[in-house]
């Protein structure tokens, strides 16, 4: 019988969800997908079906938390998914600390300690927690999958995964951590149906989140989003890398507290606080603001900052990926990074680019350039699978139970 996977992305005041079908052997279709939105202010359920037809709706006159909407959601797929009973429940989560290299089965005791993280990680880890408590509250014997945005990078040499501070600070949890880790997974395993030869490559996760990974043989080196998500590129509202001094002086003349602080690092900054218009590269990239102008060619300038080092930590360059929103579809900010690596051997095709790729440079170019669409929905699906089908077959090994 078909199984559904339900794949949840809990934010601070959305969920986006996504339920995928399995039949057998490695296939996974997406049934239907939505979100519940604005929870802290007029919550909407929607969910559409796979050519993105809304097929279901629910309105609140006042806000709900995640177990309310998780229980609206539940009963929806039961009523109009039930022919596809759900076998698990996978999770985005942002932090798996030390101890998670990898997607885990999740229980009690495990929830505990990514709760204890949420200090390292204050902006998702406590909604995704919740979600995954809420999950738990709801049914119970539903098998629980985390899957961290951590995880793909635990596997960076140690100088990558460090800082140059005293060992109580590193033991405090100061560490080189890294993001976006689902959407590089997914890129890496990718690629190849692209790209067989490619070894040294360097992915440019370029949306509302920015950040760039360099990957060796198929690991992590190097990743510009570091203790947090906000070190590294400029981003929408995101500062990227900034001085740790400016923030010392910022504090100690009152300019800002904290709290005041964190705000301005992670909703008033980047290209939104460069250019003083718009977070949106689509509303920058309309704009004839010398600001706006501004805004993009620091974006660019940065991009084109980390792909030189990471070439260099690679010793070469096979391919450069670009994904997510920018990355998937802003092709003047494709033109201009592809423009200052010319030097690295990527001689751009301009036509290709025009229409999004895949492949971005000519034939003849050494490196070559790519648009590849991101998808962690499906990467979590895919772990989650995975995890609950190895669980399964070791209580067969180990019971002599017949696996499902
Ligand atoms: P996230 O999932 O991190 O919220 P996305 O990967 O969806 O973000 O990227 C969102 C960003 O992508 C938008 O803020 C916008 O700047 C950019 N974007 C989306 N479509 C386009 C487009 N057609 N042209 C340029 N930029 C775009």
């Amino acid at each position: 019988m078909d199984k559904g996977i339900l794949v949840l992305n809990a934010g601070s005041s959305s969920l986006k969800f996504a339920l995928y079908q399995h039949g057998g052997g490695e296939k996974l279709d997406v049934s239907c997908h939505g979100e519940i939105e604005a929870m802290m202010t007029a919550p909407r359920f929607v969910v559409r079906d796979k050519t993105g037809a809304e097929i279901g709706a629910q309105s609140w006159p006042k806000p709900i938390d995640a177990e309310t909407g998780l229980r609206v959601l539940l009963d929806w797929l039961n009523k109009n998914r039930g022919a596809v009973p759900l076998a698990a429940c996978g999770h985005r989560l942002v932090q798996g600390g030390e101890r998670y290299h990898g997607p885990a089965l999740v229980d009690a005791e495990a929830l505990d300690y990514l709760d204890g993280l949420a200090m390292l990680e204050p902006q998702h880890q406590p909604s995704e927690v919740e979600g995954m408590r809420a999950i738990a509250r709801i049914h119970p014997e539903l098998p629980q999958v985390a899957v961290f945005d951590t995880s793909f990078h635990r596997a960076m040499p140690e100088v990558s995964q460090i800082y140059a501070v005293p060992k109580t600070v590193h033991d405090a949890g100061v560490k080189h951590w890294g993001y976006h880790g689902t959407s590089y997974d997914y890129i890496n395993r990718t690629l190849p149906h692209y790209d067989a030869g490619a070894k040294k490559v360097i992915v440019a996760h370029l949306g509302s989140g920015a950040s760039m990974c360099a990957i060796l043989d198929g690991k992590s080196i190097a990743t510009t989003m570091g203790f947090s998500g906000i070190e590294g590129l400029p981003m929408g509202t995101r500062s990227g890398a900034i001085d740790a001094g400016a923030l010392l002086y910022l504090l100690r003349r009152g300019f800002y507290d904290d709290k005041s602080l964190q705000h301005m690092l992670y909703e008033e900054a980047g290209l939104k606080g460069l250019s003083g218009i718009s977070n949106d590269v689509r509303t920058l990239l309309a704009s004839n603001s010398p600001a706006a102008k501004l805004a993009i060619d620091y974006f660019v300038h940065r991009i084109v900052y980390f792909a030189g080092a990471y070439a260099a930590l690679l010793g070469g360059l096979d391919a450069f990926v670009f994904t997510a929103g920018i990355g998937e579809n802003a092709a003047p900010i494709r033109a201009a990074v592809c423009a200052r690596l010319k030097w690295l051997g990527l001689d751009f095709d301009a036509a290709a680019n025009a229409n999004n790729g895949p492949r971005l440079s000519t034939e003849s170019s050494t490196v070559r350039a790519w648009v590849i669409p991101t998808d962690e929905e499906i990467m979590i699906a895919r772990h989650t699978l995975a995890l609950i089908e190895g669980a399964a077959a070791d209580a067969h090994a180990q019971f002599g139970q017949q696996a499902p």
